[in-house]
This record gives C-alpha cells, sequence and structure tokens, in this order.
C-alpha cells in the first residue's frame, strides 16, 4: 500500500528536480523555492512554491514547470501554490547549489542583508563584500553592470584574469 506520505515524498523528489529559467543549472531544489509538497486524499498534489526575485518573470515557468513533470509522472491533478511569506532570500540557495553556479562561472551570492528579528547589531563589514572572480578565484574584482542579462544577476569583471563573470545578487 502506497501512502500518502510516500506519495508526497515521490512527488517532492520530481518537482525539485525542475530546472529554474533564469539559472537552467539549478533545480528548484538547489534554489530553495520548493516550500512543501503534499498528496491530498484524492490524489491531488499541491506544490507550493516561494517566487524569487521580484522583477524576475520566472515564476509562471517554474509553475509551469513543476505541473508538466508532474503530470509526466502520472499525477493527473496538480496544483502549484503561490508562498509569499517567508519571502525568498537568496541565502536558501543550497551549498550544491552554489557550487554549481561557481563551475558554471557565475559568482553565488553573498550572505543576504535582511534585518534579523531582535537587535540589529553594526556589521559595517558586509557593506562592502568583494565578490571572488569564479575563474580564477581573485577578489580584484569590480561591478561593470548592476543588470546583467536578468534582473537576479549583475555583470562584473576581473582585474587579475581580465574576464567578465555573472554575480546572483544577494537579496
Ligand atoms: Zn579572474
Amino acid at each position: 500500500m502506497v501512502t500518502a506520505l510516500t506519495e508526497a515524498r515521490r512527488a517532492r523528489r520530481i518537482a525539485e528536480q525542475v530546472p529554474d529559467p533564469e539559472l537552467p543549472m539549478l533545480t528548484l531544489a538547489d534554489l530553495g523555492v520548493l516550500r512543501d509538497v503534499t498528496v491530498a486524499a484524492d490524489g491531488t498534489v499541491v506544490a507550493a512554491l516561494t517566487p524569487t526575485y521580484s522583477g524576475c518573470p520566472a515564476m509562471s515557468e517554474m509553475r509551469a514547470g513543476v505541473a508538466a513533470r508532474l503530470k509526466d509522472a502520472g499525477y493527473e491533478r496538480v496544483q502549484v501554490r503561490t508562498v509569499l511569506d517567508p519571502p525568498w532570500t537568496t541565502d536558501w540557495i543550497t551549498a550544491e547549489g552554489r557550487l554549481k553556479l561557481a563551475e558554471h562561472g557565475i559568482a553565488p551570492p553573498g550572505p543576504a542583508a535582511r534585518p534579523a528579528p531582535g537587535p540589529v547589531p553594526l556589521d559595517l563589514s558586509a557593506t562592502r563584500r568583494a565578490v571572488p572572480c569564479p575563474r580564477c578565484g581573485a577578489t580584484d574584482t569590480e561591478e561593470t553592470s548592476r543588470f546583467g542579462a536578468t534582473s537576479c544577476k549583475a555583470l562584473w569583471r576581473c582585474r587579475a584574469c581580465q574576464e567578465p563573470f555573472e554575480y546572483v545578487k544577494e537579496i
């Protein structure tokens, strides 16, 4: 007998493997946007996603991707819900996701500068962060454009190896 919990785990594994439309080397699991996957008594799969950057038009593609993969896997009724609270932060990108970005020549985001609940410690070092070059590791880098091909990425250039690279902005 297949329990609802086992079904939910199977459905989650399928949804997790959907690639991000903007950073296709990352899955939704790598991005940390898949909040929950449940299977209702009538067999309806409900997947909950948290959108990434508000400026990114990727959410509808993510939703469609999750629904399509689950339907391909034999789930006839699929609902994709959007969960806005708590808002997504780049801190939710997994260690594996950060590794994949670097392997593709994209600098992963630093810690998000989101105010923590409670007293906020004054941390001046967090305001200006060196972005290491994903190719050679040098920290002698500069931003050349705040917005790259998509609003979630900035364009940087390494002064050491002269190569331009993309940087996923922390939010
Ligand atoms: Zn470099």
